[in-house]
């Protein structure tokens, strides 16, 4: 018979893997690590869920909604036998941040993801036999992410998967023109995010409510400081975009070459897909600008750049020139700060007292308490920051509007601290009946 399983992230935020199963053959949704710093304090380890989800049942496919850790960051562990499918720039993307995380890891990552198949928007496969699913393109501070539109067993299931639509990808109503293009009404069961559900304060206190507005309000502050150092994920593109966007002329545009490749590799996916002019570049800036001194691994770089319709150019930038034009840098933590200083950081050293300053673009949660980060807050080593951030995830009104589109039966919560909150938010009140808190590990017939 079939049934639906949360194996874990019914009540927490990250670790994820969620299972639909025709009882003959399943599909698993998402295989992710705990967040960072959580792993111990979780009800499950991550060190667990090998065994609790391949130890009995070897079988079924993977599908990854996105290339975030908490929700593909065990795929190391997921048996040769069973595969997995991904978005395709999120495979590319993956194929260029996995061997720097190889770097010093015992088992290597790589061989994995380039086993990844790769499905396609709007475009129906089959996994395994008896459950089809329909992947649907959708905005995330992950470029390249995903929702699922399932048949099985005669059950239509959204599953969204992280999403939002106040960024680039979510512009002039993607959302709900690819819900009412793909996803008739009413469905049987709504699995839907629910992240901010418990960080509704947060949501209320953001200084940024979309990635329009991160990107004017940064241009603002760039001009007042020549010397920007910007801490933001290397595959948070949206906002990248932004701020390479509002880098003003006179300033230069400047990253090392590992974000060099993230970058170009999603702009020349974003200018295939078309329609997206803030992932064209610039003419203010037709320029990137590299860290370090071009060897061969360059050629590809500027291969792709070159190719494109917009073409990008990229050149290696003097710390002379860096001193006398100022820049917008684009910068990350120091992974294995016992072993060498980066050039990020001596450059922050260098420039910080001469007119520098640090925008801190990602969640204020990485600096506190329980997700403190202490490579972060050692890479900002007590300096003032200016904090400029918007979230990755839907706030209460999309969910909303979500719902009202695709009028569910059931309503699931995942990806949430408080899943049982559900029912008390105002905005949800017409739909409270239908919400059903669903535990990890227990099964929903369906
Ligand atoms: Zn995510």
């Amino acid at each position: 018979m079939a049934d639906l399983m949360i194996h874990r992230g019914s009540s927490q935020i990250g670790g994820c893997c969620t299972q639909i199963s025709t009882g003959e053959s399943r599909i698993l949704i998402d295989f992710g690590a705990n967040l960072p710093g959580t792993d111990q304090n979780a009800g499950i380890k991550d060190s667990e869920m090998f065994q609790k989800v391949f130890g009995s049942v070897r079988k079924g496919a993977v599908l990854f909604t996105h290339y975030h850790g908490d929700h593909y960051g065990l795929f190391k562990e997921i048996p040769d036998d069973v595969p997995m499918y991904i978005g395709s720039l999120a495979k590319d993307i993956l194929e260029i941040l996995v061997p720097y995380m190889d770097r010093g890891a015992e088992k290597k990552g790589l061989p994995a993801v380039e086993r990844m198949r790769t499905y396609e928007a709007g475009i129906w496969i089959t996994p395994v036999p008896g459950i089809q699913v329909l992947p649907l393109y959708v905005d995330h501070s992950a470029l390249d992410s995903y929702m699922f539109y399932i048949r099985v067993s005669g059950k239509s299931i959204l599953f969204t998967g992280d999403f939002r639509e106040h960024g680039i990808v979510g512009q002039r109503g993607r959302l709900e023109r690819v819900l009412k293009t793909y996803v008739p009404g009413p469905v049987d069961i709504l699995i839907t995010e629910g992240t901010m559900l418990s960080r509704l304060g947060e949501a209320k206190n953001l200084l940024v409510k979309s990635e329009q507005e991160l990107g004017e309000k940064a241009g603002k502050l760039f001009e007042k400081h020549k010397y920007n150092f910007v801490l933001v994920s290397s595959t948070n593109l949206d906002s990248i975009m932004e701020f390479y966007h509002n880098t003003p002329k006179n300033l230069r545009f400047v990253c090392d070459f590992y974000q060099a490749q993230v970058l170009i590799t999603a702009m020349r996916d974003m200018e295939r897909r078309g329609n997206f002019p803030e992932y064209r570049p610039s003419k203010k800036h037709p320029v990137v600008w590299v860290l370090g001194k071009p060897d061969s691994r360059w050629a590809k770089l500027r291969r792709i750049g070159d190719s494109m319709k917009h073409p990008l150019w990229f050149r290696s930038v003097t710390e002379e020139e860096l001193e006398r034009d100022g820049f917008v840098m684009l910068t990350r933590k120091n992974t294995r700060p016992e072993d060498y200083v980066s050039p990020f950081e001596k450059l922050l050293d260098k420039f910080f007292d001469r007119d520098g300053q640090i925008i801190y673009s990602m969640w204020k949660g990485y600096l506190e308490e329980e997700h403190a980060d202490w490579q972060l807050l050692r890479f900002i080593g007590g300096r003032p920051y200016e904090s400029l951030h918007t979230s990755g995830h839907a706030y209460v009104e999309t969910i909303a509007r979500l719902i009202g589109l695709v009028n569910p039966k059931i309503i699931i919560p995942m990806h949430t601290k408080s899943p049982e909150d559900f029912t008390f938010i105002p905005e949800f009140a017409p739909y409270r009946d239908r919400v059903q808190v669903l535990r990890d590990g227990i099964r929903l017939p369906l």
